[in-house]
């Protein structure tokens, strides 16, 4: 017996897919599974230039990376994504759903086309990616699936109530592939980060700033970066039986 040891956290050897890769907490999760030795496929629907400026940093750390365009809401595009990663690295074993999209206003001033909007690209992307991944990973006996949701899935939000109902249908999504596929060594969790200064959060106004900073215990907003370790983790050996969870990253905001 040689005894060597295998590091439960490296994801060497591994190849892991994140929409929506090319900038905020999609970045920096790209960024965190590369630095843990995973080859990286990117997404970006419109900023081709953020995608290939995270891709060169991606390589930097010594990984491959291909950055492809996808839009989520359309299977084709999916199924493309999930080619490109398979006949460039091999196989896909990392899926995180990260692309999203919110269009805040109250519930009597969301139009059809805002509901549809915001449902499609978070909870109908998140099934059509996953199921495009699932076959292979069922196949390979091994898989970590990741969705991005939010705390506001989990407790509602006066002013969200489109990207609230997607958020939380990612959970009973995620709670109901966890139990289909378990069997197989895939792993399908949720990750809820509260509010995190990306772009999707610069355009809150001073004073709706003030009131979210007054109910989180820890009195400021997440970077990226605070959202990233806790994916790298669940997407590792190290969480093999850790699955069908929600975790919180939120600084105490919502706690169960
Ligand atoms: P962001 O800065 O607004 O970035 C959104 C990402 O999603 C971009 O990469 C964008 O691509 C991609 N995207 C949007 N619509 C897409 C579509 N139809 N198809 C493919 N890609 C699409 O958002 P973020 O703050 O990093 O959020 C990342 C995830 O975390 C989202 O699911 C979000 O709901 C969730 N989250 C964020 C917060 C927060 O406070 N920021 C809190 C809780 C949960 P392009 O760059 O090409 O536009």
């Amino acid at each position: 017996m040689t005894g060597e040891h295998v590091d439960p956290r490296s994801l060497a050897g591994r190849t892991a897919i994140v929409t929506g890769g090319g900038r905020g907490i999609g970045r920096a999760i790209a960024l965190e599974l590369a630095r843990a030795g995973a080859n990286l496929v990117i997404t970006y629907r419109e900023n081709r230039a953020l995608g290939d400026a995270t891709a060169r940093e991606l390589r930097a750390e010594g990984v491959g990376c291909v950055v492809t365009q996808v839009d989520v809401r359309r299977g084709g595009d999916l199924d493309r994504m999930v080619e490109e990663a398979r006949q460039t690295f091999g196989g896909v074993h990392i899926l995180v759903n990260n692309a999203g999209m919110r269009a805040d206003n109250l519930v009597m001033r969301i139009t059809d086309e805002a509901w549809d909007q915001v449902l499609d690209t978070n909870l109908r992307g998140t099934f059509l990616a996953t199921k495009a991944v699932l076959r292979h990973m069922i196949r390979a006996r091994w898989g970590r699936i990741i969705n991005m949701t939010s705390v506001v899935g989990l407790s509602g939000n006066a002013g969200q109530a489109n990207y609230a109902a997607a958020k939380a249908g990612m959970l009973g999504f995620t709670r109901s592939v966890a139990q289909e596929v378990a069997s197989r060594n895939i792993t399908v969790n949720a990750v809820a980060p509260g509010f995190v200064m990306t772009d999707m959060t610069a355009g809150l106004s001073d004073e709706q700033k003030e009131a979210i900073l007054g109910r989180i215990p820890m009195r400021r907003f997440a970077q990226p970066e605070e959202i990233a370790p806790l994916v790298a983790f669940l997407a590792s050996e190290a969480a093999a039986y850790i699955t069908g969870q929600t975790i919180t990253v939120d600084g105490g905001l919502v706690m169960s």
